[in-house]
């Protein structure tokens, strides 16, 4: 039924694994009393939590608005710097801009795509009071030698949207051992689905409370006792940021799996590698260390020959219905970060040559071997032609 929504001849780059058993879960919400605010909001948030190892987890209506909330939280504001890497999303340095603080940028490492502890040094200031490292594709970034560098005069919040389900040698993403916050997406394309949904895990209890109070209005968790029961106050600016029941039924469903679908977009990572190894004009992701787990939230091939073979290798699979993506154009070159913060190109070099040659292979746990091998077949055919 799912695949009448594309045509069945065109692999995506990323799409959802929703089953009977997901389907069920949101129509038995929809059977109930509690269509949003109710109990599985709560419910879904303590399977998250410990899914990740974290005392708290806080839902939002987007990974956007996890992380404006978590930008909130930190408390920051104009006058305050919030550094992130280069290569991301524009999500993670534009929470910084909706607080009135400036986004600002570190390069990345070439042999990891993310963030190191010399280029967040390197691009550190008297101003910066949050750093968000991003953990690229799904491949954890070094939070715990940032902090250790940084010591407590930075808030980290980890943007985790690509690597829920990932681990260091050390803790598990979002178990946030070495950070204050950490957020995720439930996007179709990310680890699990909610449909739109987000999420932020913290040991914080005052941060917890925080995020909780931003995505409701700016309502205080625990009106003073007053003559009425109604009465509630308003303490901060806050939004409806808020998940609903509906969308959470189908997080706590998917989180079951969640095991599952990391190692199957292991597998076809493993056998992308197996199948490209030998084709020189490529160049093949970074790998996580030993005793860690990627999410390959993306597979990422780089071509030696450049942009004008990304363009070609892109177009040659577009025509055979392989929709390949581009992550990411470096966040300081999109118009409105050189027309507000005056950005220009060449401020992260490693950044920009990694985007002049990247490309994200279909890479999803229901990506069959057979379309993998089409995968396989059409970039040997088009790279060496
Ligand atoms: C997907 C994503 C976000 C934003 O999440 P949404 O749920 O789409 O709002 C933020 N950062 C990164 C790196 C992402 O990939």
């Amino acid at each position: 039924m799912a695949s009448l929504m594309l045509c069945p001849m065109v692999i995506p780059y990323g799409r959802q694994a929703v089953d009977e058993q997901d389907i069920a879960a949101v129509v038995e919400i929809l059977r109930g009393d509690w269509l949003t605010q109710g109990p599985t909001v709560r419910e879904f948030e303590d399977a998250f939590a410990a899914a990740c190892d974290a005392p708290y987890a806080v839902s939002f209506s987007s990974g956007t608005a996890a992380l404006h909330a978590a930008a909130f939280a930190a408390g920051v504001g104009p006058q305050d710097e919030l550094l992130t890497s280069a290569l991301t999303f524009s999500a993670s340095a534009n929470c910084g801009a909706y607080v009135g603080a400036t986004p600002t940028f570190a390069d990345i490492d070439p042999g990891t795509w993310n963030v190191s502890v010399e280029t967040v040094a390197a691009a550190t200031t008297d101003a910066t009071r949050v750093v968000v490292p991003v953990h690229f594709a799904g491949l954890p970034p070094p939070v715990r030698e940032i902090r250790e560098r940084a010591g407590d005069r930075v808030l980290i919040i980890e943007d985790a949207a690509h690597a829920l389900g990932a681990r260091t040698s050390e803790e598990k993403v979002g178990a946030c051992k070495w950070s204050d916050m950490a957020m995720f997406s439930l996007h179709p394309v990310k680890a699990i689905a909610t449909g739109e949904g987000g999420m932020v895990t913290t040991r914080r209890p005052e941060l917890r409370d925080r995020l909780m109070i931003f995505r409701n209005h700016g309502f205080d968790l625990h009106p003073p006792a007053a003559p009425g029961g109604w009465y509630r106050e308003q303490v901060e600016l806050g939004f409806n940021y808020r998940l609903s029941d509906i969308h959470s039924a189908l997080g706590r469903s998917q989180l079951r799996k969640l095991d599952r679908f990391i190692a199957g977009r292991n597998e076809v990572a493993a056998r992308y590698r197996d199948l490209l190894r030998d084709v020189p004009e490529i160049g093949l992701p970074p790998a996580a260390p030993d005793r860690s787990l990627h999410a390959y939230h993306l597979f990422v091939i780089t071509l030696r020959d450049g942009a004008e073979a990304r363009l070609r290798l892109y177009d040659g699979l577009r025509k055979r219905g392989i929709l390949a993506q581009v992550h990411y154009l470096p966040v300081y070159l999109h118009p409105y970060y050189n027309r507000t913060f005056g950005y220009q190109p060449g401020l992260c070099p490693q950044a920009e040559d990694y985007y002049s040659r990247c490309l994200s292979l279909p890479c999803f746990p229901t990506l069959t071997r057979q379309q993998q091998d089409q995968v396989v077949e059409a970039v040997r055919e088009i790279v060496t032609s």
